[in-house]
Parts: C-alpha cells; sequence; structure tokens
C-alpha cells in the first residue's frame, strides 16, 4: 500500500482522466495544484489492474477508514464479480457454464450489470458488447495492459477473427430473474451459450464508482472526495473551501498533458476510452483495444478518446466505450438518450463537445 499523507494538500488539483498510455509510469498523483487548503486526505494505490487516487476531505481517522474500506471494496469487487481469470468470480462461474441447460445462479446486483449491459448493447446497435470475451481473448489485449513488455504479438489472422466473432452476440445471452415476488427478486440464473465468454472490462470501472459512491454516502463525515480509478473519475460533495473540481482530459496525442480542464460540481462520474490507453505495435501497425464487433479489429472511427460525463458510473463507462466505436455523430446522440455529456477528440485533433458539455468543458 501506497499512503500519501497530506495535513495540508492540494486542493484544486487537477486530476487528469484517461488511463495513462502503455509503456509510461502511472500517474500516483493530482498534476497541477491551483490553491491548497487544509483537510483534505489523498492515497494512492492499485486495484482492478490499474490506478487508484483518493482524495478525501474529512477528519484523518475517517478518511483512513474509508480508504481502507474503498480498497477491500475494489478488491472484492474484482475476486468475486468481475475478473475472468479467478475462478472465484461470477463472470468466471458464468464462463465455465457456457452451454450448460441450466445456466449460471447469480447474484441480482450481477443481473443487473448484465441487464444495462444488455440494454447497451439494443441501444448502440450491437457496438458495445460484453460478449466479446472470445475476441478480447484472440486478440490477448489483458497482457497489453500490463505496462509490460508484449514483444511476440502477432496480429490473428482474419480466419481465427472471424471465429471468434462467431462466438460473440449479446442477443445471445439470456438472463433470467428468480421467481420470487417483485422485480427485485435477490438472485438470478444467465445463459451463455457454448463457446460464448463474457468480457466485463468495458464496465468494470464503471460499477465499482457506482459502489464506491454508495461507500462515500454511508459515511456521513465524509463531506467530499474525487477518486479516480484509470480513465474513471468520481466526484462527490463537496471542498472545504467551496470551489469546484477539476478533472483534466488527457490529450491522446501527448497523455502528458491535457487538452482542457472539465469543472464540476459533486456527483458526476467522468469516463474516458481512449485508443492510448492499451495498445501494441506489431510490423509497424498499432492495434488498440477497443474492437468493433462489426469487423473484429480495433474501432476505426477516427476517435482517438471519448468522454462521458454522467450521474451513474456503469453507464457512463459503458457509454464510453461505445461512443469511440460509434464516433461523434451516433455517439452523441446514444450518449444523450441516457442523459449524458460526451466529449470527443478526434486523430486529426477536434474537439468535438455535446451543447451540455460545453458549460462544463474549458480548452487549455
Ligand atoms: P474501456 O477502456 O472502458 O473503453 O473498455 C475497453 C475494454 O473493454 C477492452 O480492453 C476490452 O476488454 C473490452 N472491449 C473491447 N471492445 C469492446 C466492445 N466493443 N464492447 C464491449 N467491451 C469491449
Ligand atoms: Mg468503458
Amino acid at each position: 500500500m501506497k499512503r500519501f499523507l497530506c495535513g495540508a494538500i492540494l486542493f484544486g488539483a487537477v486530476f487528469s482522466i484517461g488511463s495513462c498510455a502503455k509503456g509510461q509510469t502511472p500517474p500516483l498523483s493530482g498534476k497541477e495544484s491551483e490553491d491548497s487548503t487544509e483537510g483534505a486526505w489523498q492515497y494512492a494505490d492499485t486495484a482492478m489492474g490499474t490506478v487508484v487516487q483518493e482524495t478525501v476531505y474529512a477528519e484523518k481517522d475517517i478518511a483512513n477508514c474509508f480508504y481502507e474500506s474503498s480498497m477491500e471494496l475494489l478488491g472484492k469487487l474484482e475476486k468475486e464479480d468481475l475478473s475472468w481469470r479467478l475462478d472465484t468470480s461470477q463472470v468466471y462461474r458464468i464462463n465455465a457454464s457456457a452451454g450448460e441447460k441450466e445456466g449460471c445462479q447469480i447474484s441480482g446486483e450481477m443481473a443487473s450489470v448484465l441487464e444495462s449491459c444488455l440494454e447497451l448493447y439494443e441501444r448502440s446497435q450491437g457496438a458495445f458488447d460484453v460478449t466479446l470475451g472470445s475476441l478480447t481473448r484472440l486478440w490477448d489485449i489483458d497482457k497489453w495492459a500490463a505496462w509490460d513488455d508484449t514483444g511476440g504479438f502477432s496480429c490473428p489472422s482474419r480466419e481465427a477473427v472471424e471465429q471468434a466473432l462467431s462466438l460473440c452476440g449479446s442477443e445471445r445471452l439470456r438472463i433470467q430473474r428468480g421467481d420470487g415476488p417483485g422485480s427485485g427478486s435477490s438472485d438470478a440464473k444467465v445463459f451463455l451459450p457454448e463457446g460464448m465468454r463474457l468480457d466485463l472490462g468495458a464496465v468494470g470501472k464503471g460499477v465499482a464508482q457506482s459502489r464506491l459512491r454508495d461507500l462515500l454516502e454511508e459515511e456521513t463525515g465524509i463531506t467530499g472526495a474525487v477518486i479516480s480509478l484509470g480513465g474513471s473519475i468520481l466526484t462527490y460533495g463537496v471542498k472545504t473551501d467551496g470551489s469546484p473540481w477539476k478533472v483534466g482530459i488527457l490529450d491522446p496525442g501527448d497523455t502528458s498533458s491535457n487538452i482542457g480542464i472539465l469543472t464540476l460540481e459533486g456527483g458526476w462520474c467522468v469516463s474516458t476510452s481512449g485508443d492510448y490507453e492499451r495498445y501494441v505495435e506489431a510490423d509497424g501497425v498499432r492495434y488498440h483495444h477497443i474492437l468493433d464487433p462489426a469487423t473484429g479489429y480495433p474501432a476505426q472511427s477516427g476517435v482517438r478518446g471519448v468522454t462521458v460525463l454522467v450521474k451513474e458510473g456503469i453507464l457512463g463507462d459503458g457509454l464510453s466505450t461505445a461512443c469511440f466505436i460509434l464516433g461523434p455523430e451516433k455517439g452523441m446522440t446514444l450518449a444523450s438518450e441516457y442523459g449524458a455529456e460526451s466529449l470527443f477528440v478526434m486523430a486529426n485533433g477536434e474537439i468535438i463537445l455535446s451543447p451540455g458539455m460545453e458549460s462544463y468543458f474549458q480548452e487549455k
């Protein structure tokens, strides 16, 4: 655990959104300081394969306690729910059950996550698809994330991509809620056809944001907090000096700087998807990690990064991935259907904002 003590720390520090690019050291603290005040505590660690940074405005003991609980929550979420590698998780069990007639028992919470994913699949016309597991495994995306040497990668053959694509498609994923009275039954079953696999990589951080916000709400002694989970940032409550939260949006062309700043009150989930977050190079070609289910290859929508601003984490995370694939026109329409604001950074450097985003974003 790495903990940064901060009796008087960077208030108004600009948190940069967007995971650091491969090969770079993960950022472990706010990038700029605008002013400073006492009463906030900063922490940095890793969880769910990414860097977690927290700034908590509370008494020291309460902040420390929240930090410990939040890291425990993230560890549990990975271990018990989302990991496709750990045999203790629901996703692992679902994947292992593929093809079984009796399906796989899952929690009501997991069923809700999958239901949101299915809705986004439909509304994005298949661009967002959590059943891409066979394809993401073929591309070996998980290995690219480790900031490790990815030597040895070679682009999969078209036949292999076609074969993997034949094992994808959320329309084939079925969720059955328990028979208990009312719609809030506590458990459910999921049925995944043989050979298919889930990959919840596009929504995991969003799910974590929602759970962290619930945890913050349980702790009455916390007046404000900002939590960064790789490409996703959660703002909560207020700072002691009443100044707004500042979130920097990384420049996809130079991830050591920001293209601009979002100025936000508490209660927002900010999520970014970008082609610079995970990628691999082979034979002079650069492949990124957001795959277009229509082709099986990295999406080529002319977008380099998308940031989505919304109140519910899972929506923001899912939407930023979907918007990356759909491009600005369709993506912005989709985001607005969910009441979300969006910002697209295009390959030619153009920045395209939804109308509502204009009041939050200030270009550098
Ligand atoms: P994000 O960084 O939130 O945009 O999520 C990207 C991750 O989601 C990738 O690393 C894959 O694990 C997975 N993924 C890639 N393409 C898609 C897609 N079209 N729909 C859903 N998940 C995807
Ligand atoms: Mg996402």
